[in-house]
This record gives structure tokens, sequence and C-alpha cells, in this order.
């Protein structure tokens, strides 16, 4: 087993290659799961979607808090609260969001499901040991600084946006329906993708707060992901719906 250190590093450096190779990979190739589940025949095979986002969304609140329950750090005041704004957010993401979804017998990729469990277990790893091990800053000294508030900030923002943006959509679908209709509201008035733009803003929320190479590689992996999955969302939504809102953009308001 190579030390953690060097397991870091490497873990690092992994996530910021695969954000460059993911993101024009995705504007090529669409993933496969929720309505572009047919985009790339013969991988489209899967779980219950339920269980398959629990299961994918596991590992990072475990990973997390035992690398964290075993760093040098862990009894600090702003590594504690950073560990709490972590684990709030995975309640919602691995045990609230699975079970609100609109349609219980749709099914998940497993190739999407592994993919993700992989990610959120390098995920978790990284961020617990770069907050609780390399992050010397993060002292109580920290909370004088703005980088840490307008982390905090942009996090309660990106959650509230992203919060609101997936209720819509688990809205649109009477009981027993499956299809697909035009969300309204909130931000979709200037966005296609509200619930992808909240979670980018959490996670540059997250970066600034924290301040470490793993926060930025969390961000980086968000954008190369959910950017190039927002343009996929509006141009289907323009093929399907004639009445689709012409002013709306994909994932940033007025712009692109
Ligand atoms: P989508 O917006 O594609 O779908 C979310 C849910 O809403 C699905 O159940 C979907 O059903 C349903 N839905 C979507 N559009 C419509 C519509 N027009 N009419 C009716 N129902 C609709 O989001 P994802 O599934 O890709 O992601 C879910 C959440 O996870 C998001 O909040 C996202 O930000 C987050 N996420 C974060 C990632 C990260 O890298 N940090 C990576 C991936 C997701 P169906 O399944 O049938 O399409």
């Amino acid at each position: 087993m190579p030390e953690p250190q060097v397991l870091y590093n490497a873990c690092l450096w992994f996530i910021f290659v695969v954000s460059a190779l993911t993101f024009p990979a995705l504007f090529l190739f669409t993933a496969p799961y929720g309505r572009h589940k047919g985009a790339d025949k013969g991988i489209g095979a899967g779980m219950n979607a339920t269980l398959g986002w629990w299961l994918m969304e596991l590992p990072p609140p475990l990973v997390f808090a035992f690398v964290y329950s075993r760093g040098e750090h862990r009894a600090e005041l702003v590594p504690l609260l950073i560990l709490g704004i972590w684990e709030a957010h995975y309640f919602y993401r691995s045990f609230v969001f699975p079970f609100l979804l609109s349609v219980k017998n749709k099914k998940k990729p497993y190739l999407a499901v592994a993919v993700g469990f992989g990610f959120n277990v390098i995920n978790g790893f990284l961020n617990a040991y770069a907050i609780t091990n390399l992050a010397p800053h993060l002292t109580v000294e920290w909370l004088y600084d703005p980088r840490c508030w307008v982390g905090i900030v942009l996090m309660i923002i990106g959650f509230s946006i992203c919060f609101h943006s997936d209720r819509v959509l688990r809205n649109l679908r009477k009981p027993g329906e499956t299809g697909y209709k035009i969300p309204y509201g909130g931000f979709y008035r200037w966005v296609s993708s509200p619930n992808y733009l909240g979670e980018i803003i959490e996670w540059a929320g997250f970066a600034m707060l924290t301040w470490t190479p793993a926060g930025l590689a969390f961000l980086v992996f968000s954008i190369s992901n959910l950017f190039p999955r927002a343009f996929s969302h509006h141009r289907w939504y323009q093929e399907q719906f004639d009445d689709y809102p012409k002013e709306r953009k994909a994932i940033l308001p007025g712009l692109l």
C-alpha cells in the first residue's frame, strides 16, 4: 500500500487528467443515462435508479468520515465545520435525493453507477485527507478570512438553486407518468439545467472555503462533467419541444 501522501498526489493528478479528457469527450459522446440513455447503444443496461443513485453517492459521506477520523487536524474547529458541511450535502445527495426520484422503476446504467462510485471514493479520500493533513491555513483565523465566508455563502446559494431546481423537475410528472415536460420557474427562466449550475456554484464555494488543490479538483471535475451535459439537455429540449423558450440558455444565464 503506497504512503497516503503518494496516493493523494496520484489521485489528484488523476482527477485533473480525467477532467481534461472528460470535458471534450462529453461534448462528443453524451453520457448514456436519463433522457440520453439510448445515446450510446450497448452500455445502457442498468439497475434500479434509486438503488443506483444511493450506491453511487454512498462513498463520499463514508470515505470522507473514515479518512477524516484518522487525520492530524481532525479535532480542530474549521476542519470540523467543513466535515459538517460535506456530510450535510451528502446526506441530501445520498439519503434523500435518490428516494425522491419521480419515477421509481427507471434504470440507471451499471457503467454510470460504477464510474460515479469510483470517482466518489477518490474524491472523498482526496478532500478529507487534504483538510485534515495538508491545510495548515484552516485554523480559527480562517474564520476571519473572506475566502471562508464567500465560500460558505456560495455553497448555500448553490445548494438552494440545485435543491429548488431538482424539486421543480420532480413535480413535473404526475403519478405514473414517465415522459418529459418543459420546466418553468426559478432559474429555469434563464437556463435549461439550473440544477447543474447550482451544483457547480456549490463546489466553487467549497473550493474557496477549503482553499485546497483537492477542493479545486472537485470543482474542475464537476464543470467537466456537468457543463457538456447541460448542453446536451439544452439541445435535446430544443429538438423535442417547438415551444421551448427561445431566450433560455444551457447553463449560464444570458451567456451560454
Ligand atoms: P437531470 O436534470 O437529468 O434529472 C434529474 C431528475 O429529474 C431525473 O429523475 C429526471 O428523470 C427528471 N427530469 C429531468 N428533466 C425532466 C423533465 N423535463 N421532465 C420530467 N422529469 C425530468 O439530472 P441528473 O440525473 O443528471 O442529476 C441529478 C442531480 O445530481 C443534479 O442535481 C446534479 O446537479 C447532480 N449531479 C452532480 C454531479 C457532479 O459532478 N457533482 C454529477 C451528476 C449529477 P429521468 O431520470 O427519467 O431523466
